[in-house]
């Protein structure tokens, strides 16, 4: 017998298949709320989650509320009130559209709304539990709606079990939610996290916004924007290129004030800091455009970030010369285009030094020829004949890394003032003394026995730091060196919650935090090996990295940790070190567990041995 075989998914098996669309994790959830939020015309949203959103996600809005039948219709699919025709697409100015997200989060979790609109008296409860309705009722519930999602995945135990750590999961709530808080600065914003305030954001305006989600230090870091064509207008602001991260830190594209991801625009951006941003650097922006709806189509993706312009090409070159004279003009006046309003902000001034300390890195216009005549403005010649320190601290490492980064507006007159003979007098004495010498401040060179030595200054240190810092989270805490006056690090909720998540590990290493508070940490001990004008770019640099790269498996904390500070507060390439401070880094290399190779598994050092040293001379 021959049966029809086609037949149509249950409703709640289809809406289990688009929450897999819809829903890949917690900040799934927290996108569809707040927006649905956005989209009722709330003008405060409160947004609270319990162990970053896996047994708890609630969102409380003040807009319009629902009647009792649009709350239990808003949990069917393909329930919405937003559109009636499919010509509606092109006219879209609101978040949601498919009507979809609330019935796909029913159906894998548990949900409690309470709703209650402007002109009611009585509000309107209702409690679902994988897409079923477990209890219906009114009740006196306050203006506007709250949306409660539960043990988010109880019944896809495949998706639950994929989801990833508690700080993972959180990062990725924290990313959706800054999207939001910034594409909507005339509303006001709560976020809790385990009762733990992340962010309160007043209404207020988009430069604001920003400097309250990402932290008062971003301020001074922005350039405006604004451009009026036919096509398009661009507002927003750029990230000067001296600020520029290694990181790819806040990049934002909003169109219509909805956050999307678009390749081909971050490439026009990029073409538009050509030749000011460093390999490896990567710009800040955030860019709004407004468009005639009819232009774009955000249709193409269910959790709707990409984008499709009508105008691609028009949109790319606009945008790209916009963001060019942006910067122009903040190259040749830039007293007029942004206000340095946060400068009292940080006593101390340490909130200067740790923006600049990225140009010291790597001398990237060291001119290999001039080395011997230029190099000893910074290390050789002044440092050389006054001081034959003792003792080998570490410290003395840095001495070369912080005399860099004061003199570096100065190089040039220092060149001029140069004695060539008497460098190479004492670079000369110094080589015969120590038998170590410095190789385009990059490598030191000694004999080890039979064989010659050339080691990698920068690779070396960061081993010796990376062993360091390892031993002291695992096995016996660092040495701390008080710090006289306390050091501020102004942070963003975001840094801040990831330096708590590791505060621990870092006080093994040395640290001492006096307080945490909203907007920055204060420091009152550091570790021995890190000098105290060089603490704010470490930890900012390690923060930016660490982010990036936060390990995936808690057992790799620790050594993700002490690899990531160790090679922020490492000696770099480009620094000049002094006879004791080259034999420093060998001896303590030497020490290590794993001299052969730094902790990304590159070379250290090579060997060339008397019998390599005669092939060659054949
Ligand atoms: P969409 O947002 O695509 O319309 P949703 O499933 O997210 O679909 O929501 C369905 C409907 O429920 C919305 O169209 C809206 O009418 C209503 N709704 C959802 N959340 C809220 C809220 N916080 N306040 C008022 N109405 C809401
Ligand atoms: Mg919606």
């Amino acid at each position: 017998m021959s049966r029809d075989i086609v037949q149509l998914l249950p409703e709640h098996v289809a809406n289990q298949i688009a929450a897999g669309e819809v829903v890949q994790r917690p900040a799934s959830v927290v996108k569809e709320l707040l927006e649905n939020a956005i989209d009722a015309a709330a003008t405060h949203i409160t947004l609270a989650i319990k162990d970053a959103g896996k047994t708890l996600i609630q969102v409380s809005d003040n807009g319009v509320g629902m009647s009792p039948a649009d709350a239990l219709l808003s949990f069917e699919r393909h329930a919405t009130s937003k559109i009636n025709t499919a010509a509606d697409l092109f006219h879209l100015t609101t978040k949601g559209f498919r009507g979809e997200a609330l019935a796909s989060i029913a159906a894998i979790s548990h949900v409690s709304m309470k709703t209650c609109r402007m002109e009611d008296e009585l509000g309107f409860e209702v409690d679902l539990k994988g897409g079923q309705i477990i209890r219906k009722e009114p009740g006196v519930v306050s203006k506007g709606t709250t949306v409660g999602v539960k043990n988010l995945f109880y019944n896809v135990p495949a998706r639950r079990n994929f989801l990833k750590s508690d700080r993972i999961e959180l990062r990725h709530i924290i990313d959706e939610f800054e999207r939001v808080a910034v594409a909507h600065p005339q509303i006001g914003f709560a976020f809790y996290h385990n009762d733990d305030e992340l962010f309160g954001l007043e209404p207020s305006n988009r430069r604001q916004r920003i400097v309250g989600v990402f932290g008062r230090k971003i301020n001074e870091k922005l350039v405006p924007i604004t451009e009026d064509t036919d096509i398009v207008r661009i507002e927003g602001f750029v990230g000067k290129p001296e600020f520029a991260k290694r990181t790819k830190g806040e990049q934002f594209f909003f169109v219509n004030n909805r956050y999307v991801k678009s390749g081909y625009l971050h490439h026009a951006i990029k073409g538009a800091y050509e030749g000011l941003l460093q390999e490896k650097q990567h710009p800040t922006y955030f860019l709004f455009l407004q468009l005639d709806p009819e232009t774009i189509d955000i249709n193409i993706h269910p959790t709707k970030t990409e984008i499709k312009f009508e105008d691609e090409h028009a949109i790319y070159t606009i945008l790209k010369s916009a963001v060019k004279h942006s910067l122009g003009q903040f190259n040749i006046a830039p007293t007029l285009d942004f206000r340095h309003d946060s400068k009292l902000d940080t006593p101390y001034n340490y909130k200067d030094k740790a923006p600049r300390a990225p140009q010291i890195e790597v001398d990237r216009n060291f001119n290999p020829f001039s080395d011997n005549v230029v190099s000893p403005s910074t290390g050789g010649v002044k440092r050389m004949p006054q001081f034959k320190r003792e003792e080998q601290s570490w410290e003395s490492l840095y001495v070369g890394l912080s005399k860099e980064e004061s003199e570096g507006f100065s190089k040039v007159q220092f060149e001029s003032e140069v004695n060539t003979e008497n460098l190479f007098y004492t670079e000369a004495e110094d080589r015969q003394h120590a038998g170590v010498f410095q190789l385009q401040r990059k490598y030191i060179v000694s004999s080890l026995k039979e064989s010659m030595l050339i080691v990698h200054q920068h690779r070396a240190h960061y081993r010796i730091l990376f062993e360091e810092f390892l031993k002291n989270i695992t096995v016996e805490r660092g040495i701390t060196q008080q710090l006289l006056f306390p050091l501020i690090l102004p942070l963003n909720p975001r840094e801040l919650q990831m330096l708590k998540g590791v505060k621990e590990m870092l006080e093994q290493i040395g640290f001492q935090f006096a307080s945490f508070d909203q907007e920055q940490v204060q420091i009152s001990g550091i570790p021995s090996s890190i000098i105290d004008t060089q603490v704010n770019a470490i930890l900012d640099r390690f923060l930016a990295d660490f982010e990036q790269n936060v390990p995936k498996e808690e057992l790799d904390t620790s050594q993700a940790l002490a690899r990531i500070l160790a090679r922020n507060a490492s000696i770099k390439t480009g620094i000049s070190l002094n006879t004791e401070e080259q034999l420093s880094i060998i001896n303590r290399l030497f020490a290590c567990k794993e001299p052969n190779l730094s902790p990304e598994s590159k070379p250290v050092f090579i060997r060339l041995g008397t019998e390599d040293l005669d092939k060659r001379f054949k």
